[in-house]
């Protein structure tokens, strides 16, 4: 069959290449790939700065956005034949002390031992076929095929926030009004969604011009855009603060911003990814004396459970039934595999773009 390989480390290695087919053990279930969305993570890896081969192969199938169709299941498994479904990312580590990965959470993997389809130590989902147990597998309405591409992004969103309010409930009789997210990609814009689903007041905050499609994608949300080039994120924040910020762009100054944005109370989920080395001066006092004398609640949040992967499935399909048609348009670009090069590439007017396998 067909697949994209890259070599872990070695910039510009993604070829598409022919490799064996997969041969499902006793028990999984057989999988078609229909697309494969790529995202930040995607994007080091095929520069060369991140990922890791399965032990014994030279190269990497990358991919772990990916929306399947079963081709063959197991008896008894809950999954039929032309279902579609979404498989999830990390793999428990087995390392008897981790109690996460023991209980069904190896999103919250404690050993950091795990494997992650496409990324670490697994082959992910850029090739016409794999094979999967079905445990893992997330089955999705047929009213799913123009963006179940999206459940891994949303799975990962949805763990945040669902985190974030069940811990905020558990403090106090919280009422969020206010929210905010910075950064205005897929993963910001999907949490300006859900946000949105729970009735806030909700401010997106990235760079792109107020014209650009994805502050256009705010907008139809009933969001407001703030593009950083008009306001800074303390004026956005003001001087009563905002009760929710999700920050997606790892950006040390959005972050350490979002920081001494928060109101009373209020919680700060932290999702982007930074790169590594560069230091930067803060006013530590002030931020400390913030956090401490407003109960202010920070956390980091990365991929998701199965749970958060079913609770996602369920916020896309009311998110649909609200805004029709909005979410099919954050895939903005489609590629056939052989265009790997050009899906990499991206492009200043793209949100989503995503490798088209089969129809
Ligand atoms: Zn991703
Ligand atoms: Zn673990």
């Amino acid at each position: 069959m067909r697949a994209i390989t890259v070599k872990p480390g070695v910039a510009g290695s993604a070829r598409l290449a022919t490799v064996d087919d997969p041969r499902p053990a006793a028990g999984q279930a057989l999988l078609a790939t229909i697309e494969v969305g790529i995202c930040g993570t995607d994007h080091e890896i095929l520069a060369g700065g991140h990922g890791e081969a399965p032990r014994g192969s030279p190269w990497l199938i990358p991919g772990h956005e990916c929306l399947a169709r079963v081709l063959e299941a197991p008896e008894g498994c809950g999954l039929r034949p032309g279902q579609l479904v979404a498989p999830t990312v990390r793999r428990p580590c087995g390392q008897p002390r981790c109690y996460p990965c023991a209980h069904d959470h190896p999103d919250m993997c404690i050993s950091l031992q795990y494997t992650e389809r496409g990324i670490q130590g697994a082959h992910g989902y850029q090739c016409e076929r794999f094979a999967e147990w079905p445990r893992y597998l997330v089955p999705l309405p047929d009213g799913f095929a123009d963006f179940g591409v999206l459940m891994e992004p949303t799975s990962v969103v949805t763990k945040a926030i669902e985190e974030a309010a069940r811990v905020q409930r558990a403090r106090l009789a919280w009422e969020p009004q206010r929210a905010l997210v910075t950064g205005a990609g897929p993963v910001g814009l999907l949490a300006a969604m859900l946000l949105r689903l729970r009735h806030l007041d909700v401010t997106v905050y990235d760079r792109d011009a107020a014209d650009h499609p994805r502050a256009q994608a705010v907008r139809a949300l009933g969001a407001a855009y703030v593009c950083s080039a008009d306001a800074e994120l303390a004026q956005v924040a003001g001087a009563d603060g905002v009760d929710w910020i999700v920050e997606c762009t790892g950006a040390r100054a959005l972050v350490f911003g979002a920081l001494q944005a928060l109101a009373p109370a209020g919680v700060l989920c932290l999702l982007g990814v930074s790169g590594a080395g560069v230091s930067l001066e803060v006013p530590a006092d002030a931020i400390n004396l913030g956090l401490v004398l407003r109960n202010g609640l920070v956390f980091g949040s990365v991929n998701a459970s199965r749970e958060a992967f079913a609770q996602a499935g369920q916020s896309l399909a009311v998110a649909e039934a609200n805004w029709p048609g909005w979410l099919a348009g954050l895939v903005s670009v489609r590629v056939p595999p052989a265009d790997v090069a050009s899906a990499i590439g991206g492009g200043p007017e793209r949100i989503k773009t995503a490798v088209r396998w089969a129809g």
